[in-house]
């Protein structure tokens, strides 16, 4: 028998109910929120797990009219067009679909989400913040009233989250983060994990976590000359669990997709497994 889903009161208008699909990729399982009391958006309603469906239907009390995605992985969406087919709420996302292996494709909206948008309710407002990076299609949601942000997969508590190119950009990374700082929230409600405080602090040590791996992968380059994704891995992640190295070539890829982009690097052989291309220092 499975454990019964709790339900946390997140902050005054936010409660929460974290899916039961704890991993390493995430943490102790995805946060779906439920945004307000008279009517409610429920936020990344996660996976397609009877049991959360279940316990969001029953928090939700028939009131739920909204179910907003941050992004279309298999962790955050699935549920979303079951709970809309069954409540009749409106579906809030990005159409696009970026081409990474992870994606749920049963996501589908008849209109897509634009930066700064606002869902207006008597009781709330949350706004949509455009925060491609993790992905090309993810947004993040700032609610007003207790100044809370929805960050997804963009911010993690806890561990950093892994960039996904081709529509996963390292610098569009760092521009989002930039732009989540011109908020005044006071919490962060991650798509894994618990309420971050301070959310100044957080953003900026991951902005330095970012940089101090760019300059792993710049000495690496340096130290052992021409190689692949493959070849860097092991040097570059050397503070990483191995289990997770698997997602972290795909995080060394974006910093080179940089690099290269800020004339530092260049690939000396395309391969169409991306961690067999090679790569190569530009000296300076
Ligand atoms: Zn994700």
């Amino acid at each position: 028998m499975t454990e019964p889903a709790t339900v946390d009161q997140f902050s005054p208008l936010v409660r929460r109910i974290a899916a039961p699909n704890g991993s390493a990729m995430t943490g102790p399982g995805t946060n779906t929120f439920l945004i307000g009391r008279d009517r409610v958006a429920v936020l990344d309603p996660g996976p397609d797990y009877e049991s959360h469906y279940q316990a969001i239907l029953a928090a939700g009390a028939g009131r739920i009219h909204w179910v907003v995605v941050t992004h279309t992985h298999k962790d955050h969406s699935p549920l979303a067009a079951r709970l809309a087919a069954e409540t009749g709420a409106e579906l809030i996302g990005c159409m696009l679909r970026p081409s990474d292996e992870f994606q749920d494709t049963s996501f589908q909206v008849a209109r897509d989400l634009e930066h700064g948008e606002c869902l207006r309710t008597p009781e709330f407002t949350l706004e949509a913040i455009f925060c491609p990076g993790h992905v090309g299609n993810h947004f993040c949601f700032y609610l007003h009233q207790d100044r809370l942000l929805f960050s997804g997969d963009h911010i993690m508590d806890g561990s950093t989250v892994v960039i996904l190119p081709p529509s996963g950009d390292m610098k569009d990374y760092l521009d989002s983060l930039s732009r989540l700082e011109t908020y005044p929230a006071v919490g962060i409600a991650p798509g894994h994990g618990n309420l971050i405080p301070e959310p100044g602090k957080v953003i900026d040590t991951l902005r330095r976590h970012r940089l101090m791996r760019e300059q792993k992968v710049l000495s690496a380059l340096r130290k052992l000359g021409a190689g692949t994704i493959l070849d860097y891995l092991p040097v570059v992640y050397d503070d990483v669990d191995p289990k997770l190295h698997f997602y972290a070539r795909f995080s060394l890829w974006a910093h080179l997709l940089k690099l290269e982009r800020d004339g530092l690097a260049r690939r000396t052989s395309r391969d169409v497994e991306f961690d067999h291309e090679g790569w190569e220092l530009i000296a300076a």
